[in-house]
C-alpha cells in the first residue's frame, strides 16, 4: 500500500488510513498511529485525524526506533508538522505547522501554540499530522503518533505582534545586518529575545528572522524591534534539494517547502515571495548536509549567499560559482546576482552577525534595505569591527560597490581599497580574468591598497580581505597546492563592473 502512493504528484507522498474520535463536552481521548516505513518510501506521510467539534486542543507527540546501522549508512530522523481542516495542498491555507526534527511533541489551540505551530481556532473536519522520513535506515522505521484531542472552551484568540517596517535610519547610509537567523521557532536554541540581543550586541541595524519552514515566529518580534533595530520577517525554505531564504515576506506568510527540483513547484513560490516585496536567495549552496546542496539554479534568484556563517571550504565553492556567473551574465547582458553573507546561528557558541552584510540604504525600512540588497550595493562583513570602502575612478567619475563604471576602454582606471579591522591581512582585487592584485596590510589591520586597470582589461572588479593562513603567512593567491592558497574570509564586496564606452 505505501508503495502504491509513490509514482505521482510532486515529492512522493502517501496519506495512510484516517484515524477518528468521537465528540465529547469536557475532557480528552488520545488514539495512537503506529506503522512502519520502508526506506525510500514518500518524503512525506500524510496521517488523516478526523477532528469533531468541540476540541479545544490538538497535542501529538510521537517517536520511532533508530536501529543500528553501520558507519557512513543512514540511520533514522524523521521530521513532523500538522495541516488543518483546510488540506495539505501545496502552499495551500492548511499549514498549521512544522517542528522537523527538533521537538518529539507539540500542541496547538486558539489562544496558544507551540513554537513553530500556528495558534488558531481548531475546527471540525479532517486534520493531517505529517511525517517527513528525512534519513530512512536499510531496516526501515518503526514510528508511533499519540494524538491527544482536549475538549472545551477555546478560550481567547492570539494576538500577533509583527515588527514595524521601519527603524530610526540615518538616510541614506551603510546599515549591518544579518539575514539568516533561527530561534526555538524552529531549530534555533535561542528565544527571539535572546537573538535581538545578540544582534543588537553586534551591532546590527537590521535582522531578518528565517526559521524553517514556518512564519510561527512573526507574530512575537513586534516587542523585541526598536527605534535601533529593525526587524524583517522571513522563512529558510527548507526543501529536499536545498535551502533558500525568502527574505521580506509578509507578515505571517507562510512559504512551502515540500517539493524537490523535479517536481516544477519552485518557480511558483518564487513568484509568490516577489509578489510579497521580498527577496529569494539561495542559502550555503555547498553545504555538505544532507539535502543542503542547492540544485533549483539561480533563475528567479535575487541574491546568493556565499558565506554561511564562521568560514568554511563550502564557502570557497560558492564564491567561485558566483564569480564564474558574474561573467557570464555580464556576458549575456543580464542582472548579475549579488552575493550575501549571513550567519546562520541557531544557538550559542554560533556568533550572530558572523558574517553579516554591509547594505547602502536610503533608510532603515524594509523595503530600502531589501533594494539595497538586490541591487548589489553591499559587501560582507565578519564582523562590526572590519569597514571599507571600495571605489573605482576613471575620467572624474566615480562608482562604488555594485555601480558601473563607463570610461573608454583604454582610459585609466584606479581602484582603491580602504580598509581597517584586519591585522596582517591579504587584500585580493579579482577580475574575470581571476586574482591581479595582492597586497598585505600591516600589523593595524588597516591600510588603502590602489591598483590601476582599464575597462578593456577588467569587466568588474571586487575586493576580498583575508585573514593570514593558519601557518601565519599570507598565502599567494595564484599559485597551486595541496592546501588552499588563502586564509579564511574577513570582508568580500559585490563588484564595481566596468563598461568600455563606444
Ligand atoms: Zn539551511
Ligand atoms: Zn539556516
Amino acid at each position: 500500500m505505501l508503495q502504491a502512493g509513490l509514482a505521482a504528484g510532486a515529492a512522493a507522498a502517501v496519506t495512510l488510513a484516517p484515524v477518528a474520535f468521537a465528540a465529547a463536552a469536557e475532557g480528552e481521548r488520545t488514539q495512537v498511529i503506529t506503522g512502519h516505513l520502508p526506506t525510500g518510501a514518500a518524503d512525506f506521510v500524510y496521517l488523516p485525524v478526523r477532528v469533531p467539534a468541540g476540541v479545544r486542543e490538538i497535542a501529538v507527540s510521537y517517536d520511532y526506533d533508530r536501529p543500528a546501522v553501520p558507519p557512513g549508512t543512514a540511520g533514522n530522523s524523521c521530521d513532523i508538522g500538522i495541516f488543518d481542516e483546510r488540506g495539505t495542498g501545496l502552499g495551500g491555507p492548511g499549514f498549521r505547522g512544522w517542528s522537523g526534527g527538533f521537538r518529539t511533541s507539540f500542541a496547538l489551540s486558539r489562544g496558544a501554540a507551540t513554537p513553530g505551530y500556528l495558534p488558531g481556532p481548531v475546527r471540525p473536519g479532517t486534520w493531517h499530522v505529517v511525517l517527513g522520513p528525512y534519513q530512512v535506515a536499510p531496516q526501515g522505521m518503526d514510528y508511533r503518533v499519540e494524538v491527544t484531542l482536549r475538549f472545551g472552551d477555546p478560550g481567547p484568540a492570539f494576538t500577533p505582534s509583527y515588527p514595524p517596517e521601519r527603524a530610526r535610519g540615518r538616510g541614506r547610509a551603510w546599515y549591518r545586518g544579518d539575514c539568516h537567523l533561527h530561534t526555538v521557532y524552529s531549530d534555533g536554541r535561542r528565544l527571539p529575545a535572546e537573538v535581538a540581543a545578540g544582534a543588537r550586541a553586534a551591532e546590527l541595524d537590521f535582522i531578518v528572522s528565517t526559521d524553517h519552514n514556518t512564519p510561527s515566529s512573526h507574530g512575537v518580534w513586534g516587542p523585541l524591534a526598536g527605534p535601533d533595530l529593525l526587524i524583517v520577517t522571513g522563512e529558510e525554505v527548507t526543501t529536499r534539494n536545498g535551502h533558500w531564504l525568502a527574505l521580506g515576506i509578509g507578515p505571517g506568510e507562510w512559504i512551502d517547502w515540500r517539493y524537490r527540483s523535479r517536481d516544477d513547484a519552485y518557480p511558483g513560490f518564487v513568484r509568490q515571495v516577489h509578489r510579497s516585496g521580498g527577496l529569494v536567495v539561495p542559502a550555503h549552496p555547498y553545504c555538505p548536509y544532507v539535502a543542503c546542496q542547492w540544485k533549483f539554479g539561480y533563475e528567479g534568484a535575487d541574491a546568493v549567499e556565499v558565506w554561511n556563517g564562521p568560514w568554511t571550504y563550502d564557502d570557497e565553492s560558492a564564491v567561485d560559482s558566483w564569480d564564474a556567473r558574474l561573467a557570464e551574465s555580464l556576458r549575456h547582458g543580464r542582472p548579475w546576482l549579488p552575493a550575501m553573507g549571513n550567519s546562520d546561528a541557531h544557538s550559542v557558541p554560533q556568533v550572530i552577525g558572523l558574517p553579516q552584510n554591509v547594505v547602502l540604504a536610503e533608510d532603515l525600512t524594509r523595503a530600502d534595505v531589501l533594494n539595497g540588497i538586490r541591487s548589489g550595493r553591499s559587501w560582507i562583513a565578519e564582523s562590526a569591527g572590519v569597514r571599507l570602502d571600495f571605489t573605482a575612478t576613471g575620467q572624474g567619475r566615480q562608482a562604488g560597490i555594485g555601480e558601473r563604471l563607463t570610461v573608454p576602454g583604454d582610459a585609466p582606471v584606479d581602484v582603491r581599497l580602504e580598509v581597517s579591522g584586519v591585522p596582517g591581512g591579504t587584500v585580493r582585487f579579482v577580475t574575470d580574468q581571476g586574482q591581479l592584485h595582492q597586497e598585505s596590510l600591516p600589523a593595524s589591520g588597516a591600510g588603502t591598497v590602489t591598483w590601476r586597470t582599464t575597462a578593456s582589461l577588467a569587466t568588474y572588479v571586487r575586493a576580498e580581505v583575508r585573514h593570514p593562513r593558519a601557518d601565519g603567512t599570507p598565502g599567494q593567491g595564484n599559485t597551486m597546492g595541496p592546501d588552499l592558497p588563502w586564509g579564511p574570509m574577513a570582508a568580500l564586496t559585490n563588484p564595481v563592473l566596468l563598461q568600455a564606452a563606444r
